[in-house]
Parts: C-alpha cells; structure tokens; sequence
C-alpha cells in the first residue's frame, strides 16, 4: 500500500439537512437529528433532520396529492422531459460543489466523484428526460368489432430506498425513470450519506419542479424505511441494499397492499481469467473490479478465478498492484482508496479478512487497519480460497481480494454459479469461443467481456437470483415504473 500526498482542502457549503416534503424544507414531526459522519476522520460533518412513520405519512399524502391533482399530471409529458433537463445542467453547473459533498460524506476520493459519478449521474437523468415523451402503447388486433390499444400509464406514487455507496448515482437510477414515467417519488437516502441527496433535492426546485413531486426523507432504515415499505398509499417501492433488507421489504409489501417491488440487492460476481488473456490488463482490471470504490460495490468482483495456467503470474501480479493502490485522504489527488463508510462496515470488512485467516486461505497483501483515525484498510489479497470459505460465499463489501484456481471451462462455469447470488460476472480472454461459453453459462444480470463496471444510462442492469428483482437503467427500468393499461372500444 502507498500513502498519498497532495491534499486540497474542501471547500463546499452544506445548506440543506432538512426533510423535503411538498416543496418545503421542514423539521422532522419529532424535531429529532442525526450526526452525518465524515468516514475519513469519525467526526460529525452536520446534523441532519431524522425522519420517521410521522413525516413518512406527510411526504407520501404530498406525493398522492401532487400525482392526483397537482400540476404534474397535467403537464405535457415533453414539459417533464424539460424538466428533467433543466436538473440535469443544475447537476452540471454544481459539479464541482457536489463531488466534494460526495467525497465528503462518503469517503470516495474526490477525483473519482468528479470523473466518474457526476458524470454518469447526469447522464443518467438526461437519458431519462429524452424518454419522458416517448412512454408508448400499442394498437392490438383484437378479434371482433373492436379497437384496442394499450396505454403505458405511471405507477403511481413509488417510495424509492437508496443505499451509500453511490449516493448521487443512484438517486439518479431511481428518480429518472420515475420522473420520466410522470410518478411522484419518496425518497429515503442512506442514513451515512444524505447529504447529496438533499443538494439534489434543492436544484430540483430551482429547476421547478412542482410541489410533492419529489419529497426526501433521511433517517435510518427500521424506522422512516420501514414505514415507507408498510405505508398503504404507497404504489411501488424500489429499494436498492443488502439481500437480507431485500427480503423485508418484499414482505413488507406481501402483509400491506401488495405495492409493486423492484430489488437491486448483493453480489458475489465471478470474475474469470484464463491464460489467454492479455495478462496485464486482466491484472489491472480484476483490481479495478474489486477495489473500485472501497470494494464497495454490488457488483464487485469478488471472487476472482483464475485458470490454473496463470494462477501463480497472476496472483504475484495482483500483489504487487494491491501493494501499490494508494490509501488516504480522498481529497488527495494521487488517492486511489478512501476510507470504508462508517465504523459498521469498518468491522464487517475486518471480520471478514479475520474469518480468511482462520479458514487458511493465504494472505498474501494487506489485511490490516491503516492509520488509527477514520475507517481506512489495507488493500487485502487473499490467494487459495476455496468455495467453501465464508470469504468466498458471502458478500464482503470491501477492499478483500479471494483468488480461486480452476482448470476447466465447465468447472468454473459450475462453481461460479453455486452461489445464491447472480448480479454480475466478467471473463478476460482472447477467445471468442471462451468468452461465449462464460456469457452463456453464468446466470447474472451483467457480463463484461475483458472490461469491468462499464455502465451505461441505457443498458439494463439488475440480477439473476437472490441479487433482486426487475432491472434498472434503460428501457427495462422504465418498464418498471408504468402500469399498462388496455383500453377496448367497440366499434
Ligand atoms: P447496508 O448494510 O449496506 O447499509 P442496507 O440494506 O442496510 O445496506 O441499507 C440500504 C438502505 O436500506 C438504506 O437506505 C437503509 O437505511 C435502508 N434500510 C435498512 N433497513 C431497512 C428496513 N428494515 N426497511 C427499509 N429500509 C431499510
């Protein structure tokens, strides 16, 4: 591990932590806060209003009357593509002021927020505005004296999780094909990390949009999350976390009004490497793949096989990279890793690298805390790991390398699929044929070929199995927010 060096000092205003409901930043019901904490030093940053069932009844009355009656309904679908524009350039305007608030509040290195989440979240909201006015039916010959045509109408009010790891980025998954669809939204941001969301939530009424349209709730899960899974005037919920809160909600749902339900949940994705692989860049991206962002991603690469021909090259290559990653200050520019983003996930991540240790895989980089202030850890590599090993099985969401050696196409094909998991999977090769066999094989939401986390507004993501339900981005996450309708008129 390298240490960074060439920190700049933030120097971003926070103005919003309060609740937004209707249009108006209000206090919670209780008049209770809570600390939003800076990962890189365990010091409060603010405090922030904490919502709970009381303020969720409010936001969601605000968001029916706003999708009955309000101005919302009534504007012309292109009206809400404009709409969603106007937040799109207010987001690029304020980019530099919210990659800061984001790196923040979260930990992720500044550089990073700036390169790559800001612009994928406005890219994200603009691919949505395009779509606002072009939400269709179809015409269905039907037998008989009939015409019949379907309408694609919106869901309704949705109550929309999200969680920390990507807190502008996925407020813009979940609000842009909600939007687009001419829903009205509740929105709970993760309780580490509100605070961009409620930045968000200020340029969205500079850029006008209508009262109870868009209402933001911080607060913690069991409380002002759960009552928004529960609430009865709630027509979907669209949570993005872990598989256990997954199972909640969907149960929440299942005892109140069967409100409709998409999941985007944990993982455990294969990345598979054989020997034919440009061996560098499959080096370079496996480290990418699992190290992005703290390792606190999704779809991480978690479990990085590789073929038994360039196990022992590509296990000595990715040490001396897990070695090399910088660690520190995210408002470092030479930072590669921030900190972990609270002291819970801190422990989590280093029980998992103690469960390593005591299951005999081999540690071959890192596995300590770094520092003493803050949630920061050492780019750990595990070579060895066997199936078995809690390492390789459960979901670590950090920066914890499992390297597994296999021999066959079939065998890895098998393994990578005994998993409850199904989010994400990669393969390096030069091969098309191997390529194919690994796209084919693996049940999971996404594959990358010799590339890792390429994202795009416009191509699904989601998972197979107990990764979730539905999909996100693109066509198919909209499809998600409309009911369709048929109409049948007799001729
Ligand atoms: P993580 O363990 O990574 O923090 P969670 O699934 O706990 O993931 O959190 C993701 C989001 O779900 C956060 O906004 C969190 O507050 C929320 N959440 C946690 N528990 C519940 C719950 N019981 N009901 C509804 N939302 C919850």
């Amino acid at each position: 591990m390298a240490t960074a060096t060439a920190v700049f000092e933030p120097t971003v205003k926070i103005s919003a932590t309060k609740l937004l409901i209707n249009g108006k930043w209000v206090e919670a019901a209780s008049g209770k806060t809570f600390a939003t904490i800076n990962p890189s030093t365990g010091e409060a940053i603010t405090k922030v209003a904490e919502a709970d069932a009381a303020d969720v009844d409010k936001a969601v009355a605000a968001a029916r009357a706003a999708f009955e009656k309000g101005p919302w309904r009534k504007m012309s679908a292109s009206q809400r593509g404009q709409l969603m524009h106007k937040l799109a350039d207010l987001i690029e305007r304020h980019g530099d002021e919210l990659a800061q608030l984001e790196s923040l509040d979260n930990g992720k290195p500044y550089h990073v927020a700036r390169a790559a989440d800001l612009p994928l979240t406005i890219a994200c909201y603009r691919y949505y505005a395009g779509w606002a006015d072009k939400i269709q039916g179809k015409t269905i010959p039907v037998n008989g004296p009939y015409f019949c045509y379907t309408k694609h109408e919106p869901v309704g009010v949705v109550a929309q999780i999200i969680p920390w790891n990507f807190p502008l980025l996925m407020q813009a998954w979940k609000l842009g094909p909600a939007l687009a669809a001419g829903c009205t939204v509740v929105m709970k941001p993760a309780e580490q990390t509100p605070l961009t969301a409620l930045r968000v939530g200020e340029l969205a009424l500079e850029a006008g949009f209508p009262d109870g349209v868009i209402n933001l709730l911080p607060g913690y899960g069991p409380t002002a999350g759960a009552a928004l899974a529960r609430h009865m005037d709630v027509d979907k919920v669209a949570f993005t976390g872990s598989t256990e809160v997954g199972h909640l909600i969907m149960r929440a749902a299942a005892d109140t009004n069967l409100k409709r339900v998409t999941l985007e949940l944990g993982g455990k994705s294969p990345n598979v490497i054989f020997a034919d692989a440009n061996m560098d860049e499959a080096v370079e991206g496996s480290h990418f793949a699992l190290f992005f962002n703290q390792g606190q991603c999704c779809c991480a690469g978690s479990r990085t096989f590789v073929e038994e021909k360039c196990y022992d090259e590509f296990v000595e290559k990715s040490v001396a990279r897990a070695k090399k990653r910088t660690v520190g200050n995210p408002f470092d520019k030479s930072t590669e890793q921030g900190p972990q983003v609270d002291q819970e996930q801190f422990n989590k991540v280093m029980s998992y690298i103690e469960s390593g240790k005591q299951d005999k895989a081999k540690l071959v980089a890192g596995g300590h805390r770094v520092g003493d202030k803050g949630y920061f850890i050492e780019p750990t590599v595990f070579a060895d790991v066997q199936d078995n090993m809690k390492i390789a099985q459960e979901e670590i969401f950090g920066p914890v390398m499992s390297i597994l050696k296999f021999k066959s196409i079939d065998e890895v094909v098998e393994r990578a699929n005994k998993n409850m998991y199904g989010l994400a999977a990669a393969v390096w090769t030069s091969d098309i044929t191997k390529a194919h066999a690994i796209a084919d094989g693996v049940r999971a939401g996404t594959v990358w070929v010799n590339c890792y986390d390429v994202f795009d507004a416009g191509a699904p993501f989601g998972g197979f199995k107990q990764s979730g339900i539905g999909r996100e981005l693109g066509e198919y996450g909209l499809a998600n927010y409309t009911e369709v309708k048929t109409v049948t008129i007799k001729l």
